[in-house]
């Protein structure tokens, strides 16, 4: 069968298998942590405690500022030293709720649906739990969850609302890298026009393998966090969209599915950015998304696997979002893999636990390398969007200096938006931002692939994002 996969994109160095078959660790949260009151699009998190406030596991720094906004969780028990400016991955100050962890990890109590008394049982909750429990070294089998769980015979018994309602309340966010409140996305303005459900696990950045990881060690967990979200739809299909540089992970969800009727599982084609939205979107369905529209409106809502994972706690265990799977790898880590971080953990404590750099990185990145932002230090901390730490013993781009461009063409052929890097780049350079609108530049996605083929080493996205900044600044402006 021909494989399914979009026009455009390149084929960056993988580096997975450093990490792709590590067993995942469990992180011990450092003395304080961190805790940013903006890990979302739209409005800040309003704080809800004060210094000196003792908290626990599981409670509420802040509640949502806004529809679109989430609420945000502590990860430990302690002590608020106060809220003080920290640095997001992009370099921002922003407000952060500073907790002294105690060390004694007590947890506020959850609310698990009735019925999961027995999957808590068999499983435990993960709080003060490790990943593998007796029963897990393997990686959960699917149909034993599903056994334990039963998604269907628990969600018939629940109105949308009630399922949307949970999902609100942990604070869940698209945990990709965006960061666009769950509860907003699940809620188009249309929802009979839904009528496919994506999960997204292609997880083309390269280097980065959590998904991964939880396709082939969580796959009941996934399958029920999907069944939650079709709840909300009417007749949609569920599919979950899968690189075929993951065999194992399409070969255990096709066999957990074999039974039902509307979940299907479509294996792509490795290509970087087949995991970017508007790729898989037309990968899949072979609709087009532009700029001024939501996947909704093309009838599709795209759930990247973290975020499943999440609903699935959040929903039938009542767990709020504050820690996640995160990859820590790069040929500057010491021992890479997947690890079970805290929501608010400095990058300091995460990179020291994963056995620290094995010589000083030219590159640290927050996410992976191809579309994540570049550290200055290690003072960042992680958040519900932080799917990895990648720390590179060599940075190409600094040491290869920019030439002039050839003409190649490659930018082009590379680009998923179908647009013309090396022109639009130009443009913003001599500053003719109406020449850069009309030649369709708000349509780029940002992904890096013409940079990662050019061989001038032009800085094209870098220029192209800038020219979609001030236009949008502009716009902003002009508005009001
Ligand atoms: S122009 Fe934008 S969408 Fe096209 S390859 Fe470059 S970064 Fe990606
Ligand atoms: S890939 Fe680089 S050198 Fe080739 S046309 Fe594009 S900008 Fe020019």
């Amino acid at each position: 069968m021909k494989k399914l996969t979009f026009r455009g994109g390149v084929h960056p160095f993988e580096g997975k298998d450093l990490t792709e078959n590590a067993p995942v660790s469990v992180l011990e949260p450092g003395r304080e942590l961190a805790f940013l009151l903006s890990q979302h699009i739209g409005a800040p998190a309003v704080p809800v405690v004060k210094k000196g406030d003792r908290v626990l596991t599981g409670q509420l720094l802040g509640e949502a500022g806004g529809f679109v906004s989430a609420r945000v969780f502590s990860s430990v028990s302690g002590t608020v030293k106060g809220i003080e400016k920290r640095r997001n991955a992009k370099g921002a100050l922003t407000d952060a709720v500073i907790v002294e962890n105690d060390g004694l990890y007590e947890s506020t109590p959850f609310e698990p649906l009735p019925g999961m008394e027995e999957y808590i049982r068999v499983f435990g909750l993960r709080p003060s739990g490790n990943w593998y429990g007796p029963q897990d070294l393997q990686g959960r089998d699917a149909q034993a969850v599903l056994d334990v769980v039963k998604p269907d015979e628990i969600l018939k018994q629940m109105e949308p609302s009630q399922v949307l309602d949970r999902i609100r309340a942990a604070g869940l966010v698209g945990m990709g890298g965006a960061g666009f409140p769950t509860h907003v996305k699940l809620s188009p303005s249309d929802p009979e026009k839904i009528d496919y459900v994506l999960i997204n696990g292609c997880e083309c950045e390269p280097y980065v393998t959590c998904d991964q990881k939880l396709l082939c060690e969580r796959p009941g967990e996934l399958i029920a966090g999907l069944k939650a979200v079709l709840k909300l739809f009417g007749k949609v299909q569920g599919v979950f969209c899968i690189e075929d540089n993951k065999p194992d992970a399409i070969q255990i969800l096709k066999k957990a599915l074999r039974r039902e009727e509307n979940i299907f599982v479509a294996p792509c084609r490795t290509k970087y950015p087949e995991g970017a939205e508007r790729s898989l979107i037309k990968a899949i369905t072979y609709r087009d998304v532009n700029s001024k529209m939501l996947p909704a409106d093309a009838g599709c809502i795209v759930v990247n696997v973290s975020s499943a994972y999440a609903i699935f706690e959040a929903v039938f265990l009542g767990k709020p979002d504050y820690e996640r799977l995160m990859t820590v790898a790069g040929d500057a880590i010491a021992t890479p893999g997947n690890y079970l971080v805290p929501n608010g953990m400095y990058y300091r404590e995460i990179i020291q636990q994963a056995g620290g750099f094995t010589q000083t990185p030219e590159k640290l990145i927050a996410g992976g390398p191809m579309m994540g932002f570049a550290q200055a230090d290690t003072e960042g901390v992680s958040t519900k969007t932080s799917s990895a730490i990648t720390a590179l013993c060599y940075d190409i781009i600094s040491r290869e200096p920019e030439t002039q461009c050839i003409n190649c063409g490659r930018c082009a052929d590379a680009c998923p938006a179908r647009l013309v890097p090396s022109h639009l780049a130009h443009m913003v350079e001599k500053r003719r931002l109406d020449q850069f609108e009309e030649n369709y530049g708000m349509e780029c996605v940002n992904c890096g692939s013409c940079s990662w083929s050019c061989p001038a080493r032009r800085p094209l996205a870098a220029l192209i994002s800038q020219g979609r900044q001030t236009l949008l600044a502009q716009k902003r402006k002009a508005r009001k």
